[in-house]
């Protein structure tokens, strides 16, 4: 069992939360939703932890937009809500999903849950990588543990004949990890079931367990 708090000679922030741990990216769109809730279900499934799952990505919700609503919220009192003022019980693992970006709001957040660790997710892309180093950087600023770079979308598999193709590249992801000092989590294949099952509201580990793809997160579980 994890005990990173421990590790890092940090109390919990969060009443009855032994490590929160973040999911986080350079930029958005690279996968950082979809691995937390993934990584988040592999945890309790195969490392038999009690995990909570926060959405922090405060900053960029869509409803405000859908319905036409405007005036500032008051971000961080929201942030308290969401995290003090949860009866989460008790908890080993929280894994929180983090608004995208390297920013005063993730060093903000990072800060007042003193993650014990950050996860952080790329795409093979030069571009989505230096974004990556980015978000190395601030978390070293704030002295969180980085507990590895993860690259999704690395591939597509055809599902007629299987081949692979690396529609963004191969090897950069591994290779600025390498760079960076940190540890290399793994591949995360660019696959249909893997969007679908998240828009159902199955996230893939649970509907199909047996899948190459839930395989893969459920490796990137037992690497953290
Ligand atoms: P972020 O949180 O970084 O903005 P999301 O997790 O919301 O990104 O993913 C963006 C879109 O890409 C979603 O529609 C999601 O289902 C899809 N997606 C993410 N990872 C994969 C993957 N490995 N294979 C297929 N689709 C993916």
């Amino acid at each position: 069992i994890r005990r990173y708090s421990a590790v890092a000679g940090k109390d919990p922030s969060i009443a009855g939360i032994e490590d929160i741990v973040a999911v986080a990216s350079g930029k958005g769109g690279v996968g950082k939703s979809t691995t937390a809730v993934n990584l988040a279900v592999a945890l309790a499934k195969t490392c038999q932890l009690k995990v909570g799952l926060l959405d922090a990505d405060i900053y960029g919700p869509s409803i405000p937009t859908m319905m036409d609503l405007c005036g500032k919220p008051e971000v961080m009192s929201a942030l308290e809500k969401l995290t003090r003022g949860v009866a989460w019980g008790s908890v080993d693992i929280l894994v929180v999903d983090m608004p995208p970006g390297t920013g005063d709001a993730q060093l903000s957040i990072s800060q007042r849950l003193k993650l014990s660790g950050a996860l952080i997710v790329s795409t093979p892309q030069d571009i989505a990588l230096i974004d990556a180093r980015r978000g190395a950087n601030m978390f070293r600023k704030v002295e969180v543990p980085i507990l590895g770079l993860l690259e999704n979308m690395s591939y597509f598999k055809c599902p007629h004949c299987s081949e692979k193709s690396y529609i963004f590249g191969h090897g950069g992801a591994q290779k600025t990890a390498e760079e960076l000092d940190m540890k290399f989590l793994g591949e995360i294949p660019l696959e249909l079931d893997i969007r679908s099952s998240s828009d159902e509201g199955c996230p893939i580990v649970i509907s199909a367990p047996n899948s190459s793809a839930a395989k893969a997160y459920t490796d990137v579980a037992e690497k953290v």
